[in-house]
């Protein structure tokens, strides 16, 4: 697409934090895989619920109580329509990715998992789709097992393929990687799990706010992200899973509201969703995080793929330019995230450094430890874009990397 169709500095109007200054200079804001910037439907629609909506769900008669009711299950539905997911009651609300995770883990996996049996995670994974399934593994006597990456940052599809075997029980990989920016191929490593009978979760914390995501034409069995990487609240986040499993799966929480009744001797849990939603939920992030998924599907998801993509062209073209400035993750198929180091010079230092120039990037493992030891590296400096970042920021990422090597030189 090209970038003239794409009226970035009207878009930058719906975000009135970017119009905030650090240290004096106007913040250029590239910690999106971090966590997005939000626009002003989202914050309003967060204004509007406590203003004029706030009550408890589910629970009430009175007429607040069923406008929020009506608002949260609206929202459900619209991200049902978002991941195009069969049906609502296979979106379950959840506080984050790392959440959805968990759930699978401790209701599912707790299930399925005996000794000796195999889960089957990437090299290039979050320590949240690494960490549930090696607790989950030590809990059941059972072993993690580990696709290799080549030194793009591209799985090993072959070696991959090689793992699946008759102790599989799941197979949990991200979409997106948060620390390398590969974009995984999804389906065809669902595909080929499935041939083998074995379900798949996909961590897609770092795909929603970037990719048109669509879980039945992915066919995995369960899907989750985050609310705040994508435009929208914090403490909010969504899990899907194929209502066939989920009907199998025991509850993860108990409390109010996952249940049908209860009585000293015996409960009967709750149909879906709700069966996974104990307690109060988070109602105003649930109903922001519709508003934010709405801004996105206003945008068009497949024109926020191409403008972003044309970023990342740019960038990485600028940055492989400039001495002394290594890009770690060159997949063939990448979502615009820039992992880079800079020669004898530490990521925090960088990171310090593009902060007083204003630029906001992360510094560090990014949550994915043995994505560093694969490459040899303690740390990167991490550029992740977002539908509202300009070329003009990225020469000003650029202009902040020659004021790091002058500091260093
Ligand atoms: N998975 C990936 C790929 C991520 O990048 C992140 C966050 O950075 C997570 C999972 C965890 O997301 P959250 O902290 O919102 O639960």
């Amino acid at each position: 697409m090209s970038g003239s169709s794409w009226d970035v500095e009207r878009i930058r109007k719906d975000f009135p934090i970017l119009h905030e200054e650090v240290h004096g200079k106007p913040l250029v804001y590239l910690d999106n895989a971090a966590t997005s910037q939000k626009p002003n439907v989202v914050i309003e629609a967060l204004v509007d619920y406590y203003a004029k909506q706030n009550s408890n769900v589910h629970r009430g008669l009175h007429q607040l109580s069923e406008r929020a009711t009506e608002a949260y299950e609206e929202a459900r539905v619209r991200i049902q329509r978002f991941l195009n997911a069969a049906h609502s009651r296979e979106i379950i609300f959840v506080r984050g990715a790392t959440e959805g995770i968990n759930l699978v883990a401790q209701t599912y996996g707790r299930r399925a998992v005996r000794a000796g049996d195999e889960v089957v995670i990437t090299a290039l994974e979050h320590h949240s789709n690494i960490v549930p399934w090696q607790m989950l593994c030590e809990e059941k006597h059972g072993t993690l097992r580990v696709a290799p990456i080549n030194d793009a940052g591209e799985v090993d599809f072959e070696a991959y393929e090689a793992l699946l075997g008759e102790r599989t029980r799941l197979v949990a990989i991200a979409h997106v990687s948060n620390a390398l920016g590969t974009i995984l191929p999804v389906h065809r490593m669902s595909e080929t799990a499935h041939r083998r009978d074995i379900p798949v979760l996909v961590d897609g914390a770092q795909a929603a706010p970037h990719l048109c995501v669509d879980v039945q034409a992915l066919d995995c069995d369960f899907y989750t992200f985050s609310g705040h990487k994508t435009y929208g609240p914090t403490g909010i986040g969504v899990l899907y899973g194929k209502t066939e499993l989920l009907e199998q799966m025991p509850p993860f929480h108990g409390g109010g509201d996952m249940i049908k009744s209860v009585s000293f001797e015996k409960t009967i849990y709750n149909d879906l969703p709700y069966k996974f939603e104990a307690g109060t939920p988070h109602v105003a992030g649930a109903i922001g995080l519709g508003a934010a998924l709405g801004y996105l599907e206003d945008l068009g998801l497949d024109r926020i793929a191409a403008y972003e993509h044309e970023l990342l062209v740019y960038a990485t073209d600028r940055l492989s330019s400039l001495p002394g400035v290594r890009l770690i993750g060159t997949a063939r198929d990448k979502a615009a995230v820039l992992s880079f180091v800079v020669e004898g010079v530490h990521a925090h230092d960088v990171g310090t450094i593009l902060d007083l120039e204003g630029v906001a990037v992360r510094a560090g493992h990014h949550c994915a430890m043995p994505v560093m030891t694969r490459f040899d590296i303690a740390a990167t400096t991490r550029a992740s874009l977002a539908l509202y970042n300009t070329r003009e920021e990225i020469d000003l990422l650029t202009r902040g990397l020659g004021k790091v090597r002058e500091v260093f030189r």
